[in-house]
């Protein structure tokens, strides 16, 4: 008999934090929960149908539609990594490696709010980032330089300060 209590509080790395910011996702119960079951089991990787399961079993009322669409958006940003199952034919997830992060985020335009000052790198955009410093470094050889680094800064207001919390 177990009578733990289902709502652990969940402890989010600063790296994770970093990367849900700047790809602009909001902390909810449901993300909190996801990651949570994700960094439990850092080495396992779990099915859209697992995770699911999992989280009912939590006491999470989630419906799988937007289950799916977080898993994804989580991929996207960098948090999780999505590969196939072939035994399964389904994607399966698991936490990507803290430091294929560190190498990404290296070519992430960074944003500042000019309001609050708040900055966060947009994960979204590494790879146009990529193609900008390409573009940039072929200019440069062409004038004979050799370019070894872009950064990419952008101002202006972040979501909080757009739409105060109620
Ligand atoms: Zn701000």
């Amino acid at each position: 008999m177990s009578s733990r209590p289902t709502k652990e509080p969940v402890t989010v790395p600063p790296h994770i934090q970093t990367r849900l910011e700047a790809a602009g996702l909001r902390r909810t119960l449901a993300t909190r929960a996801v990651l949570g079951l994700f960094l439990a089991q850092p080495h396992g990787g779990l099915s859209h149908a697992q995770a699911l399961n999992a989280l009912t079993a939590r006491g999470l009322d989630i419906n799988r539609v937007t289950l799916y669409r977080l898993l994804d958006r989580l991929a996207v940003c960098g948090v999780l990594q999505r590969h196939t199952d072939d035994q399964a034919r389904t994607w399966r997830f698991n936490l990507a490696p803290q430091e294929s992060q560190a190498r990404e985020t290296g070519t992430a335009p960074l944003f500042e709010c000019d309001a609050c000052h708040r900055q966060l790198r947009v994960a979204d955009a590494s790879a146009s980032t990529q193609t900008l410093a390409q573009d940039v470094f072929s200019a440069l050889a062409r004038l004979g330089h050799r370019g070894a680094r872009v950064e990419v800064a952008v101002h202006g207001t972040c979501m909080d300060c757009l739409e105060p919390a109620a």
